[in-house]
C-alpha cells in the first residue's frame, strides 16, 4: 500500500484545508492536470491507490474518473520542500485527464491548441509521426518512410555499429551522437510499425519491478 508514502498530517494545508496537487503521467512525465486535495481526499488516495480530490465548485470529494471512467492509478506520491504542494505520478486510464477530452489540461498556448511538453524522445517521436502522416519531398524522415523497412532497418544496423565503434574509442561526444542517431532511427521504425514510444516506456517500467 501507499500508506507509508506520505505523512498525511504533516502536509501544510491552506486556510481552506486544501493543498494543490500536480498530476503527472508516470511514463513520459507529461503534466496532466492540477487539482486540490484535502486531508480526507489524500487519505482516500493513499487507501485506494487512485486519485481523489476536493472539488471546490461542487464542494465535495471527487474520485477522479468516477463519471468519465478516466481513473488515475497512483504510481508515486511526494510533497515539496515546504510540504505545501503534492506531486502524483499516475497511470492515466484512457490517456485522457482533462474533462474537455484532451489528454492534458495544459493543452492551450495563447489561445491555440498545442500538445503539452513531454520528454525529449516523445517530442522527437511526435515530429516523426507528423512527418509520416504529412509527407514532404525534402524531409529525411519522409525518405526513410518511403524506403520502408529495407531502408529503416539498414540504418538501424549501421547506427548500432557506429555506437559500438564510439564506445570502443571511449569518445563520449561520439557515443552521445551515435546513440542519438540510433534512438532517432529506432523511433522511425516504431512509427513505421505503429508502435508508440510510450509502449516502449511501459515495457521498461514493467521490468523495473
Ligand atoms: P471525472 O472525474 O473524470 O469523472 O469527471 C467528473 C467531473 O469532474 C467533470 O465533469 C468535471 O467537472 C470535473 N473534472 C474532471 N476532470 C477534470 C480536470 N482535469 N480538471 C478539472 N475538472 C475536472
Ligand atoms: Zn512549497
Ligand atoms: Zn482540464
Ligand atoms: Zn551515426
Amino acid at each position: 500500500s501507499l500508506h507509508q508514502a506520505i505523512p498525511v498530517d504533516q502536509i501544510r494545508y491552506d486556510e481552506r484545508g486544501l493543498v494543490p496537487t500536480i498530476v503527472q503521467d508516470y511514463l513520459d512525465g507529461t503534466v496532466l492536470m492540477m487539482a486540490w486535495m484535502n486531508q480526507e481526499s489524500l487519505q482516500k488516495t493513499l487507501e485506494t491507490g487512485e486519485t481523489w480530490f476536493w472539488s471546490r465548485s461542487r464542494s465535495q470529494l471527487w474520485h477522479k474518473g468516477e463519471t468519465s471512467g478516466h481513473l488515475q492509478k497512483v504510481r508515486s506520491l511526494r510533497y515539496d520542500c515546504d510540504s505545501d504542494c503534492l506531486l502524483v505520478t499516475v497511470e492515466q486510464i484512457g490517456d485522457i485527464a482533462c474533462h474537455t477530452g484532451e489528454r492534458s489540461c495544459f493543452h492551450q498556448v495563447d489561445g491555440t491548441k498545442a500538445a503539452p511538453p513531454a520528454d525529449t524522445l516523445s517530442q522527437v517521436f511526435d515530429v516523426i509521426c507528423e512527418r509520416r502522416d504529412n509527407p514532404t519531398e525534402t524531409s529525411y524522415t519522409c525518405k526513410l518512410f518511403a524506403g520502408g523497412d529495407n531502408k529503416i532497418l539498414k540504418k538501424i544496423g549501421e547506427e548500432a555499429a557506429e555506437v559500438v565503434m564510439a564506445c570502443k574509442d571511449n569518445d563520449k561526444d561520439a557515443i552521445a551522437s551515435e546513440v542519438a542517431d540510433l534512438f532517432y532511427h529506432t523511433l522511425v521504425a516504431l512509427a513505421h510499425h505503429n508502435v508508440e514510444v510510450k509502449d516502449v516506456y511501459r515495457k521498461l517500467q514493467e521490468r523495473r519491478k
